[in-house]
């Protein structure tokens, strides 16, 4: 199996006025499935549709409809189960959470209370080349989203927009083993990135397809190793949750600022009260929304219009056989094969594209030369000109093509750079280029020499000089190469400066 050794990072520690105090933080995501349809209804899921043009029957709780379960959604709960190392649970079934919102109209949501469709799994959270925090996962279950209320259209009303409703989520609980804010956003970035390699959810909070509740408590250092030991939730602190987060900025804020409101209060003498609270971004705080509900408040009881949700392990091999390669996979095969660095190969296993690209202009040729390449000159170049891979004006195989050319000896590094910026702003194939346009470097020794020769008897001077100062030698490379259109072969121009300057 792959070598994921790795060392913990810290816990963050925040010093109080009179102690040390340690974050405890525990995630819930709702990552919506990528599915054309809704969980139990055949209506789109498409984002930014006209108000209510989504909405099946069943959608709206119409009397008399009922619910039929979407395979597909269901077979991306377990592809994501698989791909956090998770049990999947062959047995699974839907409850009923009985609560009022008025862009929810069946008056409950449909989840998975007791059954989940995954049990345990986890995630290996990168913080640093060799630093890495695992964080256990505790369930993931498929649930309903909510329709959206708008209250800031009109003065006087409020609207309802059903398209949501309905729409399939995934809710990725974790076990309170992050410990500090970066940890969370790093730990939701890298949910994400997994779940983009596998295509179980398109990862944009922006659109609110992946969002977090974030549990945060404080404790002395110490109890959390305790909790660790014995399993006790007794030795950490009293959580707060903050509901609905969809930025990896906020999220961190919103740590920050909950970590040190919770321990103003207990240095104060104070205790923590459990509830919801809401982060507000213009005031940089979160505010208290309501109180903790409990499970028994929400009268949960096993849906009966749905029988329980029954999946044979021969459907759950198949969807495991059509696994694509990880993100950690991917790059541990990356530094292990090709001999990048865990850095190198954390930035070109981001993203599944731009992975993939890579190994397009790797495939045959030095790894370590390619990932330079992509890196430094392809993705810098993308950067700046606000490109993605998916929008490059060059193409794998181009710059392979350029890589190729520089293996053989046919252009210098520098010409090379010349023929990416040709490549860039103009196209074209790589060695035609270089053909066309007489870009090819002299490795004739005979010009190489005459050139040498040239500069030498022009400059008595400068020749003197470097007798007496060898490093002086690079000045004459430099005249050489410069003469030449910087085509002459570098190591060819600085042996015979070398042996004509001492001969
Ligand atoms: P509930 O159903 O009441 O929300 P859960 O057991 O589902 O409770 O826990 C919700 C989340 O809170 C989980 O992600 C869990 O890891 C986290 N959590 C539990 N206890 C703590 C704690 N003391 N500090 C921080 N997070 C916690
Ligand atoms: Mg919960």
């Amino acid at each position: 199996m792959l070598d994921l050794t790795f060392t913990p990072p810290e816990p963050k520690v925040i010093q109080g006025a009179t102690s040390d105090w340690e974050l405890v933080i525990g995630l819930e995501v709702h990552a919506q499935v990528a599915s054309k349809a809704k969980l139990f209804s055949g209506a789109s899921t498409e984002f930014g549709a006209e108000p209510n043009s989504n909405v099946a029957f069943v959608d709206s709780a119409m009397p008399g409809m009922l619910p039929v379960i979407n395979e597909f959604c269901v077979a991306q709960a377990v592809r994501t189960g698989l791909g956090l190392k998770a049990a999947i649970n062959l047995f699974s079934a839907f409850d009923r959470k009985n609560y009022f919102y008025p862009d929810l109209p069946q008056g409950y949501q449909i989840s998975q209370l007791y059954h989940p469709i995954v049990g345990e799994g986890e995630v290996i959270v990168d913080m640093a080349p060799g630093i890495a925090r695992r964080v256990r996962i505790e369930r993931i279950h498929l649930e309903q989203d909510a329709g959206k209320s708008i209250h800031d259209m009109d003065p006087n009303m409020s609207f309802v927009d059903l398209n949501r409703t309905g729409v399939a989520l995934m809710e990725i609980v974790s076990r309170p083993d992050i410990r500090g804010p970066e940890e969370a956003a790093a730990y939701v970035g890298k949910l994400r990135q997994i779940m983009r390699y596998l295509g179980t959810c398109d990862g944009n909070m922006q659109n609110g397809n992946l969002r977090a509740d974030v549990n945060v408590s404080v404790c002395k250092p110490g109890a959390y190793e305790k909790y660790q030991e014995t399993g006790d939730f007794g030795h950490l602190g009293t959580r707060c949750e903050i509901k609905n987060m969809n930025s990896l900025r906020f999220i961190q804020a919103a740590i920050d600022y909950e970590a040190r409101r919770q321990i103003a209060i207990l240095e104060d003498g104070g205790k923590i009260v459990q509830e919801t609270r809401l982060y507000d971004p213009d005031k940089g705080e979160t505010r208290s929304m309501r109180s903790k509900e409990e499970a028994h408040d929400y009268r949960y009881f096993p849906d009966p219009d749905l029988l329980p949700l029954e999946i044979e392990q021969a459907w759950v091999d198949d969807i495991a056989a059509d696994m694509p390669e990880l993100p950690d996979e991917k790059k541990a095969r990356f530094v292990k094969d090709m001999g990048l660095s865990e850095y190198d190969a954390g930035v070109l296993t981001a993203e599944v594209e731009s992975a993939n690209f890579f190994e397009a202009v790797a495939s045959g040729r030095d790894g370590k030369m390619a990932a330079n390449w992509v890196i430094n000159e392809l993705f810098g170049r993308l950067n700046k000109e606000g490109l993605t891979i998916q929008t490059s004006p060059i193409s794998a195989a181009q710059l392979g093509g350029v890589i190729d050319l520089i293996a053989k000896g046919d252009i210098s590094g520098k010409i090379a750079k010349d023929l990416f910026e040709i490549l860039w702003t103009e196209g074209g194939d790589p060695a035609e280029i270089v053909e066309a346009r007489g870009m090819k470097q002299v490795t004739d020794l005979g010009a190489i020499e005459a050139a040498v020769d040239e500069i030498i008897a022009a400059n008595p001077a400068q020749v003197e000089k470097a007798k007496a100062n060898p490093k002086l030698a690079g000045w004459f490379v430099g005249q050489v190469l410069k003469a030449t259109g910087g085509k002459a072969n570098p190591a060819a121009v600085n042996e015979l400066v070398a042996k004509k300057l001492n001969g």
